[in-house]
């Protein structure tokens, strides 16, 4: 990847860090995902990975499904928005927005997309989308359906580790030309939580202040405009320590500290903090599940049945792909969707 210098941005890194000492891991992955996404459709078998909406059009349609229930037993609000945070191809928007138009559900329809690239093939996608860099221009008024799925996984963490002297940022540095985290020099032991701070050394913790400032955004919308959210993502349900920051190509799992720009960066997502946030602003937290239970709650099985009733000859397809998104061992455990609403609104299905 070059940058408009025509260098590549592990060029400019190397650069950075001999010239003003170690970066830190959420400079390195935040910059690492700016370059990577503006720059490419990562999506598909072609690309890097494949998501949940692009294995199967059940997903956005159940998905869809859930809004239109909960919008309905909310009394059906006119002025009401679909609001998708990254949405890649428009996949899931599209297959939901088809499911749920049946029901009268026909909102306004919100994206919030960084990359240009995906951005233009969300608008082949999603005719008469309009599109935000940040949450900031959406609509303060009518009430909002938001969803994120693999979103909060892609904002930078922020990672600390435990040394003999002390909590410390875990920082990038240079060992020859290879990136290497290391412990950086100044103290974190203040903004590490006071129940955290006990742990064995070479413990790390990783908050992520960008999915946090999401989680408070949305909640306080929830709770003046009405509304609810999902966020669906690869995470866990109980705080835990250890680096979980990984990095995909074509597939397969990659060194995150090598090429930096290339590979698409996560790190798991902190469910059990987010919830907190939410509620703390206002939100009514519906539960957090995992991704397996709430599709088979939203009814997936009897889609695939029907699915494959009306179209036998792809059968096997649409049982693997209900496998994939389902099963324990697939993404069915690993996965999370968590529920919000507006406090005035109704409980979600599935939770
Ligand atoms: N939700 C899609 C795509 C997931 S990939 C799917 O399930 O297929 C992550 C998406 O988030 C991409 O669309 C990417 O461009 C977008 N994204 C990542 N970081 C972002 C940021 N900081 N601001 C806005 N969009 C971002």
């Amino acid at each position: 990847m070059t940058d408009a210098q025509g260098g590549s941005l592990a060029a400019a890194f190397r650069r950075l860090i001999a010239n003003t000492g170690p970066i830190s891991v959420m400079h390195y992955m935040g910059e690492a995902n700016a370059r990577y996404y503006a720059s490419r459709d990562p999506l598909g078998a072609a690309g890097d990975f494949v998501t949940a909406p692009e294995i199967s059009q059940m997903f956005g349609e159940l998905i869809g499904l859930w809004m239109a229930d909960i919008w309905l037993r909310a009394g059906q609000p006119d002025a009401v928005h679909y609001v998708e945070l990254g949405p890649g191809r428009g996949t899931l928007a599209r297959d939901a927005l088809r499911a749920a138009k049946r029901f009268g559900f026909a909102p306004q329809v919100h994206l919030v997309e960084g990359s240009p690239v995906l951005r233009a093939v969300q608008a082949g996608a999603v005719p008469g989308a309009i599109w935000h860099d940040d949450l900031s221009t959406v609509p303060a008024n009518g009430a909002m359906l938001l969803i994120a799925n693999e979103f909060l996984d892609a904002l930078p963490v922020r990672q600390s580790v435990l040394t003999a002297q002390g909590w410390r940022e875990r920082m990038v540095g240079l060992d020859e030309d290879r990136f290497v985290p290391i412990a950086g020099g100044r103290p974190m032991d203040a903004a590490i939580p006071a129940e955290r701070r006990t742990a064995p050394e070479g413990a790390i913790i990783e908050s992520c202040p960008g999915a946090a400032a999401t989680l408070h955004e949305v909640a306080g919308r929830l709770t003046v405009q009405g509304g609810a959210a999902l966020f669906i993502d690869y995470g866990y349900d109980r705080v835990q320590y250890g680096s979980t920051l990984q990095a995909v190509q074509a597939h397969r799992k990659v060194d995150p500290f090598t090429d930096p720009g290339t590979a698409d960066l996560t790190a798991l997502v902190d469910f059990e903090t987010l919830a907190q946030v939410a509620a703390s602003h206002g939100a009514r937290w519906l539960g957090t599940v995992e991704q397996g239970a709430w599709l088979q709650a939203m009814g997936i099985d009897a889609r695939a049945q029907a699915l494959c009733r009306s179209a036998p000859e792809h059968a096997d397809l649409i049982r693997s792909a209900r496998d994939r998104l389902v099963e324990p061992a697939q993404m069915g455990r690993l996965f999370k969707v968590m529920g919000l609403a507006s406090p005035t609104w109704p409980d979600g299905a599935g939770f």
